[in-house]
């Protein structure tokens, strides 16, 4: 998990010069995602549990502003080779190249934010999943995204340093 977060870190920074001020198009929402890659999320865990592992990746998008805060829009995912299990999950170490490989980024895009599954205990952010929200964020904004393929369950927790709070997804049509 170190070097991801080290690679994330630099890219999280690196990309946080200048986030565009852009009305959100929901008030509420802090995560725009659109709806393929919401199914690509949802087949990678399903297909996890038909191992009985858990599944991960990395969240690519920009950021954007306004007067309620920083907020994202999701443009797709980024994983590679994973050590699993039923209730844990991490980026193996050979394969962390290739994760990174496909993180060719767009001008504005970046890390904002990650996704796991849980299998059949419900979305939530356990201790663990807080030092990897942690480990990449920082102290930046950066949003987790929680699924459980058993219980057909979903949740998005923000950054907060007083602890990850539920933030508003919306899910938008494909272009
Ligand atoms: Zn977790």
């Amino acid at each position: 998990m170190l070097s991801l977060t080290v690679v994330a870190m630099r890219i999280v920074s690196e990309d946080r010069k200048d986030i565009e001020f852009r009305k959100r198009i929901v008030p509420a929402a802090c995560v725009f995602m659109p709806e393929h890659i919401i199914s690509i999320i949802a087949d990678h865990a399903d297909d996890g549990l038909d191992e009985d592992k858990e599944t991960m990746g990395l969240l690519i998008g920009r950021f954007f502003r306004d007067d309620n805060g920083t907020y994202a829009i999701i443009d797709g995912i980024a994983t590679a080779g994973l050590i699993a299990d039923s209730s844990k999950v991490r980026f193996e170490k050979e394969t962390m190249e290739d994760l990174f490989d496909q993180l060719v980024l767009k001008e504005d895009q970046c890390v904002v934010g990650w996704y796991h599954s849980h299998l059949d205990v419900g979305c939530f952010m356990s201790p663990t999943d807080i030092s990897t929200q942690k480990g990449i964020f920082g102290d930046e904004c950066g949003f987790a995204l929680v699924i459980d393929p058993v219980r057909k369950e979903l949740d998005v927790f923000d950054n907060d340093p007083d602890g990850p709070k539920h933030v508003d997804m919306v899910i938008i049509d494909n272009d």
